[in-house]
């Protein structure tokens, strides 16, 4: 794992699957664990801090995927899926963004799809979760 300011990373790593995966998420352990498991799996991270910045690193280069967290300093999880949506109705794309929060109240997941998400994992995990959700959420998009 390295820094990098040009594409507004916080930290980066490259990975041997080829699957670019945008993480945004404020908490320094969470974005530690999530680092570890996904290096795991060979992606190739991008880890930003608030949802500010993960919009800046979505417009900076291609993601397949993106993991949100939803309670953040600056920009939340809701806004920023707000704004990467809207820039879509530019291009056309459509990047999967699956929400990763320690909210599990009932309807809080459909509150996520509804804002925008395509899918939803409550904190605490599990890695098979974590790992199950992702592939899922590429099968079903692709
Ligand atoms: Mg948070």
């Amino acid at each position: 794992m390295h820094n990098s300011n040009e594409n507004n990373c916080l930290s980066i790593s490259e990975g041997n699957h080829g699957l670019n995966i945008l993480v945004v998420e404020d908490n320094p352990v969470n974005q530690k664990l999530l680092s570890l498991m996904l290096d795991d799996f060979g992606y190739n991270l991008c880890i930003t801090e608030n949802g500010l910045e993960g919009v800046k690193a979505y417009q900076a280069q291609h993601f397949d995927l993106i993991l949100m967290d939803i309670q953040m300093p600056i920009m939340d999880g809701f806004t920023a899926t707000a704004e990467i949506r809207a820039l879509e109705k530019i291009s056309g794309r459509h990047v999967p963004i699956i929400a990763v929060t320690a909210h599990s109240l009932p309807g809080y997941k459909e509150k996520c799809l509804q804002a925008g998400m395509d899918n939803y994992l409550a904190k605490p995990y599990h890695i098979d979760e974590l790992h199950n959700i992702i592939t899922e959420t590429l099968d079903t998009l692709s």
